[in-house]
């Protein structure tokens, strides 16, 4: 039987897909959740203090601010669902803060918060594309001093080797193609923050790669559709195994998929509420409603 489509495509849906099928089946299709991990919500908590920091005004956004804002952001995770799911005791805890200091802290070493004009901060955008819906969350929309827009994108993981950097900056691309679609304007920069390293990778947008990225999600969704029409996600193997969440399910580690299946059905049981799968942290953006943000270009600036 036909297994039902994915109702959107994201960066990271397209990357799952590239990186495992047969994972992003469990995740996407299977909707399987994906339990938190420490890097998770690390990730989204530096998240969230950044974007606390891009609320302040620029000669406000210091280091000492950027710390004040993570305390604000670790304060608001207390009934959040994944912060109670990871349960980290005391010492635990202390690890995660102290790691996520440092990478607000890197921040800095990257660059001047102060000459950032943002103009969207955890923005949804969502377009349609022959009746396929994209969408993506947008870390922080911004005008350069020219009036361009940049696309900024925060990692808190370490940032690839030089011979990886292209295939990293899909995501970004991405971005670039809605903010085109739905603004009517290419970035003139998209840039991935390494805040580890720290380190930025930067790239310019242009009518090839906006072309070549609409193009990859085409192929990609005919794949998808292909695969849910034979039911046919296959798994492949790579370090991402490590950190693989549905391995119990995996075939290439002596697991059933058709297990998954029951399980996601038992999950979704009318009496079992929704599939468990939430952000981490809300963002004020996102706060409000689950719709698109408005940019509003002519008083930006
Ligand atoms: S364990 Fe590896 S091969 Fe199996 S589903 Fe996960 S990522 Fe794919």
């Amino acid at each position: 039987m036909p297994l039902e489509l994915p109702t959107s495509l994201s960066p990271s849906k397209v990357s799952s897909f590239t990186d495992c099928a047969l994972a992003f089946r469990f995740s996407a299709i299977d909707r399987l959740p994906d339990p938190p991990t420490v890097a998770t919500v690390k990730g989204s908590l530096v998240h969230a203090a950044l974007e606390r920091l891009m609320l302040l005004a620029p000669s406000e956004r210091s280091p000492e601010a950027a710390v004040t804002c993570l305390a604000d952001a670790r304060a608001s995770l207390d009934t959040d669902p994944e912060w109670v799911e990871l349960a980290l005791d005391e010492a635990g805890e202390a690890e995660l803060l102290a790691e996520a200091d440092v990478l607000v802290r890197r921040y800095f070493d990257i660059e001047d918060p102060s000459a950032v004009t943002p103009i969207g901060l955890e923005l949804r955008m969502e377009v349609e594309l022959d009746g396929l819906t994209l969408r993506g969350i947008i870390d922080r929309l911004e005008l350069d001093a020219d009036g361009e827009l940049v696309v900024t994108d925060y990692k808190t993981g370490r940032a690839p080797k030089e011979a990886f950097e292209q295939s990293r900056l899909g995501g970004v691309h991405f971005y670039a193609f809605l903010c085109e679609r739905l603004l009517g304007r290419r970035p003139s920069r998209v840039q991935l923050l390494y805040l580890s390293d720290p380190v930025a990778i930067t790239t310019t947008p242009s009518e090839q790669s906006i072309r070549q990225l609409e193009r990859k999600v085409r192929a990609i969704w005919s794949a998808i559709e292909r695969a849910c029409d034979r039911d046919d996600f296959r798994p492949k193997q790579s370090r991402l195994c490590g950190w693989c969440a549905f391995q119990t399910y995996c075939p290439a580690f002596g697991g059933d998929p058709s297990e998954a299946r029951a399980v996601a059905a038992q999950l979704q049981a009318p009496d079992r509420g929704a599939t468990p799968s939430t952000p981490s942290t809300q963002s004020a953006a996102q706060a409000t409603d689950g719709a698109p943000v408005a940019v509003h270009l002519a008083s930006a600036g």
